[in-house]
């Protein structure tokens, strides 16, 4: 094995090994961990380098020069080897460097630097100090060509961005469709009451007492509409939910008359109601839940020869409960998966969004909602939420 030897301040030297015939075992294992590290290193795109501190002469091995393009065994410089690293890469490698002779510590870096063939290249640096008698002597390390990774993680950081953007627009679009959703069924109860009061203004015999309770029944769809937006807002923007502590039937009493608007086929609505349950939950929004699961079951209903919804509460598992059961075609086998994700829908002029949101809703109570088939035909949603006292 023959090593070049060209010493000098700032010049580099560059190991050549070279088979020593007629050697003996020595030798020939020399030269095979020769074979393996020259194999090795070009796997692995990394080479090995050296400076003397006190000469700043440069020890490079062939795979640095590769990583550099530059000529094997070429004389280089320290100074000429950094004018190939891009600028703010060598401020960093520098003041490392500085740090690591003071403090004979080490240190690794990711440099960008253009090869003596003009090709940009991101290099992983290591570094650590040789010492002798309390003094910094030596740097030595490895250079690692890393562009591949480097250029896998900027297109993962590219996609990430990407992906954060489209769950934005997303998330944008899905509050757009929810407002949509919500306020759909106020507005729909305006426009039916304006048509009644309407009917019994062209009456010849004005009935004020009807058109008394139109304008009552309009004002409070209004004040409903506007505090969907209020409760809606307060969600979207983390604020405090305006919770109560209330026996539900009430709301659900409500909500399944709300939820008959614009429904003219007679459905027998059944109520089996526990009187002396009580949850804390914003009003609004656990009503919005169950005009949403009533509407829906009334749709399923509304083809079928039984038209029939039964809601009930009761307490299971320590848990207050409110099921809505019907006696429709019940939840199709394809639709079982995705029941709850947003924009899916198996109707005609369906957004998909119903059950999306009032399991978002369900859930910032701290409860649960669930969709079974019923064995007897038809389909089950239950809304689970802890009792008044636990919540
Ligand atoms: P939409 O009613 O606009 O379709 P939802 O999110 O409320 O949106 O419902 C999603 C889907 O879940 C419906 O399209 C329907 O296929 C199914 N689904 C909901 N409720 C019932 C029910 N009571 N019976 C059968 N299928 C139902």
């Amino acid at each position: 094995m023959s090593i070049g030897t060209k010493r000098g301040r700032g010049r580099l030297l560059h190991i050549g090994y070279a088979g020593d015939a007629g050697a003996g075992t020595r030798a020939a294992s020399t030269a095979h961990y020769k074979k393996m590290y020259d194999r090795a290193s070009a796997l692995a795109r990394i080479g090995v380098w050296e400076c003397d501190l006190a000469t700043e002469a440069l020890t490079w091995t062939d795979g640095v020069y590769d990583l550099f393009e530059l000529p094997r065994g070429a004389p280089v410089g320290r100074d000429a080897a950094l004018d190939l690293y891009e600028e703010e890469s060598r401020r960093e490698m520098e003041a490392l460097r500085a740090h690591a002779i003071s403090e004979g510590s080490s240190f690794s870096l990711d440099v960008r630097v253009r090869t003596a063939k003009g090709n940009e290249r991101w290099i992983r640096l290591t570094a650590d100090v040789e010492r002798e008698n309390g003094r910094s002597v030596r740097l030595f390390g490895t250079k690692q060509d890393v562009t591949a990774e480097r250029a896998a993680q900027d297109k993962v950081q590219a996609l990430q961005a990407e992906i954060i953007h489209m769950s934005r627009r997303s998330a944008m679009g899905a509050m757009a469709a929810t407002l949509g959703h919500e306020l759909n069924q106020p507005l729909a109860a305006i426009s039916n009451y304006v048509a009644g009061t309407r009917r019994a203004l062209a009456k010849p015999a004005l009935d004020t007492g009807m058109l008394e309770s139109g304008l009552a029944a309009i004002e409070q769809s209004a004040v409903r509409a506007s505090k969907i937006i209020r409760s809606l807002r307060d969600m979207t923007s983390g604020g405090a939910v305006r919770r109560q502590q209330l026996n539900p039937n009430p709301l659900i009493h409500e909500a399944a008359s709300l939820a008959m608007l614009g429904i003219d086929e007679p459905i027998v609505s059944r109520f089996d109601l526990a009187e002396d349950i009580n949850v804390a939950v914003d009003p609004i929004q656990i009503q919005q839940v169950l005009i949403n699961l009533i509407k829906n079951a009334y749709e399923a209903v509304r083809a079928s020869a039984r038209r029939e919804v039964i809601v009930s509460t009761y307490v299971a598992e320590g848990e207050a409960r409110i099921r809505v059961d019907d006696s429709g075609p019940g939840i199709a086998p394809e639709m079982r998966d995705t029941l709850f994700e947003s924009f899916v829908s198996s109707k005609p002029d369906g957004m998909g969004v119903g059950l999306s949101i009032s399991r978002t809703i369900v859930e910032a109570h701290g409860g649960s909602l669930s969709a079974a088939n019923r064995k007897a035909g038809g389909a089950s949603f239950c809304v689970a939420l802890p009792l008044a006292e636990d919540a």
